[in-house]
């Protein structure tokens, strides 16, 4: 898993710089959004007077569209005489989201009898001031061109507009709405200003055109920064995951090598223990004879050697495998008579050795010989045998318990000597 994860993240991390170094230079220095309304929107131009209020004024549109230009006669007679030139880009309810642009490039040409003040209205229609069949409802966006303002292109940032000061009060707009609106341009106004003179004016719409990036750059850096967010998090998870497993992973090892160790320390000490015993006796054999002596150190005890009499007849009679039954049996009738104090080894062939702890040599022959009657009396040797045992008894007196056991050894040479099934002590 390691190397596929860090060649996953690695790629990732690889890819997303790439991206993200493309998406700002593209966003910082590429092609910049455009919209050229005379050239590529379906608006329809119109002039308006106030004649329609009672005033003299007259609007006359020149039927050039790619060119919106008015005439304007500008004449007393309404409180507030005015000439404008509209262009309407959809309807009300549709709009263009003008708010993706960040300014306007705009060139006004005016001519006439006395300096001009011609406001530039971008009407917006939104469902929060808009009243249904009220055209003056919809926000009036404006910012005012000067007398010296015409003839050149104007740069103007479309944050500059602020809605009408007389549009806010006729219509009680509340304090929030009272920025500039323009997601829903639906028209653009250009009217004749209240302190122009009476006079004959033409004006022209020569260029107008919104630019912009391709975004906000707030939300265009926010969803960089939250793309790598979503990178950090991502990778923090995999390595989270990477290192829960790794643990998982060597916990589990470890169990199994504990495990592992148990069992074969245990298999260990069985073998070690079924090495010590005699399979067909179960007593202890040579082997666990020999560690028993070398674990007892200066503890007092005696030994009793005991070798079955002319067992080489049994054998030779009735075959090897009922000599091994009469093993079998001699080994249960002396374990019979034993108290927890002794243990029987199977020294070699048909001799036995009793390691008595504590035992002193009385004890030791009065056992000793409690096992030859035993022995002699037994009734359920294998074929009705007739079974005995010659016994040497020697008690530690402080010399090595090589040389104890070589003592009863010999008490057990003469105990064959004296005419067998007897026990003698050295
Ligand atoms: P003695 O009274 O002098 O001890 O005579 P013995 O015949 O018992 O003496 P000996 O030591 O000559 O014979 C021991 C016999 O024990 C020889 C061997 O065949 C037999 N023997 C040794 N180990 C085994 C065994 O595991 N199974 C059987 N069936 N016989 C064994
Ligand atoms: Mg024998
Ligand atoms: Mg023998």
């Amino acid at each position: 898993m390691i190397p596929s994860y860090f060649r996953v993240t690695n790629l990732l991390f690889w890819f997303l710089l790439a991206l993200s170094v493309l998406a700002i230079l593209l966003f910082e220095f590429g092609p910049e959004r455009r919209l050229d309304i005379l050239a590529n929107t379906e608006f329809s131009a119109k002039g308006q007077d106030d004649r329609a209020h009672g005033g003299q004024s007259i609007t006359t549109l020149t039927p050039d569209h790619r060119l919106p230009t008015i005439d304007c006669k500008l004449r007393p007679g309404y409180e507030y005489p005015f000439c404008e030139l509209i262009l309407t880009l959809t309807q009300p309810e549709a709009g263009i989201d003008l708010s993706l642009f960040s300014g306007m490039r705009v060139k006004l040409a005016a001519s006439g009898e006395h300096p001009q003040v011609w406001r530039f209205y971008l009407r917006n229609y939104d469902p929060s001031y808009s009243i249904p069949g009220d055209d003056t409802s919809h926000k009036f966006n404006e910012v005012m061109f000067r007398p010296n303002d015409y003839g050149v292109v104007q740069d103007v940032p479309l944050d500059v507009f602020a809605p009408s000061s007389w549009w806010v009060q006729q219509y009680n707009i509340p304090l929030a709405q009272q920025g500039p609106d323009l997601q829903h341009v639906y028209a653009i106004e250009l009217a004749s200003g209240d302190r122009m003179l009476p006079g004959d004016y033409r004006l022209s719409l020569e260029q107008m055109e919104f630019y912009g990036r391709w975004g906000k750059p707030g939300n265009f850096y926010r969803y960089l920064l939250m793309s790598w967010l979503a990178y950090g998090i991502l990778l923090f998870l995999m390595q989270y995951l990477l290192v829960g497993d790794k643990l998982r992973k060597a916990k589990a090892a470890r169990l199994a090598a504990e495990a592992l160790s148990q069992s074969l320390s245990e298999q260990n000490r069985r073998t070690e223990e079924e090495a010590r015993y005699d399979p067909l006796t179960g007593a202890l054999n040579r082997l666990g004879g020999e560690k028993l002596l070398g674990e007892l150190g200066e503890m007092p005890l005696s030994f009793i050697y005991i070798d079955i009499d002319h067992f080489k007849h049994v054998n030779d009679a009735h075959g090897h495998p009922m000599g091994d039954e009469v093993l079998k049996h001699m080994v249960s009738e002396v374990l019979r008579h034993c108290d927890n104090l002794c243990r029987l080894v199977r020294w070699g062939g048909e001799e036995f050795v009793l390691v008595c702890l504590h035992y002193e040599q009385a004890r030791a022959v009065a056992l000793a010989e409690r096992i030859r009657q035993a022995i002699e009396a037994y009734g359920d040797w294998p074929l009705g045998l007739k079974v005995t045992a010659s016994f040497g008894v020697a008690e530690r007196r402080g010399d090595p318990l090589e040389r104890t056991l070589k003592r009863a050894d010999e008490a057990l040479y003469q105990a064959k000597k004296r005419g067998r099934n007897r026990v003698e002590v050295e």
